[in-house]
């Protein structure tokens, strides 16, 4: 090569490796991003990712003592101007109008919420009594329509769109014995999901939907009647649960809450800017498994 043109290379390889060396922009930095539910397993999990990710982070829950502990936790963890918490009972309008309204005020709008606030009760039906299976339709159906209009108003006053992500459950889509309650509150929820894909896609809404199957570690669910159904249902005992749920699974594994989590980012990020009104299950192939 003449000598200018072997300059030229190597400065232009140079430029490439230097540009390629420069950090990159994190992908949700500048985003502000809402998790109901937020101070427990999946929740802080997922508050987790998106702040590495480089958004900014609002978690809400019902337990003020689980709230700050969270709270602070994060804020240790990524700095406080990253994180807040906020007090929500996400069956409750007033505090859910609220809620929306404050964050309205002080950022101008939300770019991602994650609906994820839940319980989960186990009895068989002739058990059920109506306040229980009125808990579960009041937190998983009306708490998640409240959450996804709220929403809905703050994007669409923001004009820029948004991503919505409800955490579902393999029970929105298969029965449960002993579940009748959370397996319908879930499947209305779903439903709900597909509903305002529908009606937010003109608006750049997207909604999406995280169906992960029993994630042990971490959840509260799992410290209650829930698990102890769960173990007499497969004669064992509560602490042999997860090994059980792992050697059902079709890949045998445990899913934790940060693989959860990391469905959650992709939906809440512009790597999924193409998908609305999708399931993501995230249930080490139990989906598969049950029929094989
Ligand atoms: P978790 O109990 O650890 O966390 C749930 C959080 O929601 C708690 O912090 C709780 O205080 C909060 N919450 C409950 N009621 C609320 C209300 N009315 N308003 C505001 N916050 C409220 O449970 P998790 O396992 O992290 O579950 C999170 C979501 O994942 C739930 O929707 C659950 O149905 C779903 N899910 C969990 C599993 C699992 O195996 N853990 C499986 C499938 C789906």
């Amino acid at each position: 090569l003449p000598e200018q043109e072997a300059f030229d290379i190597e400065y232009w390889d140079l430029e490439e490796a230097k540009l390629q060396r420069m950090p990159k922009p994190k992908p949700l930095a500048g985003r502000i991003a809402l998790i109901t539910g937020g101070a427990g397993g999946i929740g802080i999990a997922s508050a987790q990712r998106l702040l590495d990710e480089g958004a900014c982070v609002v978690i809400c829950d019902i337990d003020r003592d689980a709230l700050s502990g969270a709270e602070e936790r994060l804020r240790t963890q990524y700095g406080k101007d990253s994180v807040a918490g906020c007090w929500v009972d996400v069956t409750r309008e007033d505090a859910v109008g609220k809620a929306f309204s404050d964050l309205g005020w002080i950022f101008g709008g939300i770019d991602i919420c994650v609906s994820n606030a839940g319980i989960a009760s186990a009895s068989p039906i002739d058990e059920t009594s109506l306040a229980t299976w009125q808990r579960n339709i009041d937190i998983l159906a009306t708490g998640y329509f409240l959450i996804g209009r709220q929403s809905f108003q703050l994007m669409k006053a923001q004009g820029i769109g948004g991503s919505i992500v409800f955490i579902g459950s393999k029970n929105a889509l298969a029965a449960s014995a002993g579940a009748a309650a959370y397996c319908t509150a879930k499947a209305a929820e779903l439903h709900l999901a597909r509903c305002l894909a529908l009606e937010g896609a003109v608006a750049g809404i997207r909604v999406n939907v995280v169906n992960p199957d029993a994630v042990l570690r971490g959840s509260r669910i799992w410290q209650g009647e829930w698990a102890q159904q769960r173990a007499e249902q497969y004669k064992t005992s509560t602490d042999e649960l997860e090994s059980v749920y792992r050697e059902r699974s079709l890949l045998k594994r445990s899913v934790y809450p940060e693989d959860v989590a990391e469905a959650v980012a992709w939906f809440a990020s512009e790597r999924s800017a193409k998908s609305t009104g999708n399931i993501i299950n995230v249930d080490a192939g139990n989906a598969q498994a049950f029929t094989r």
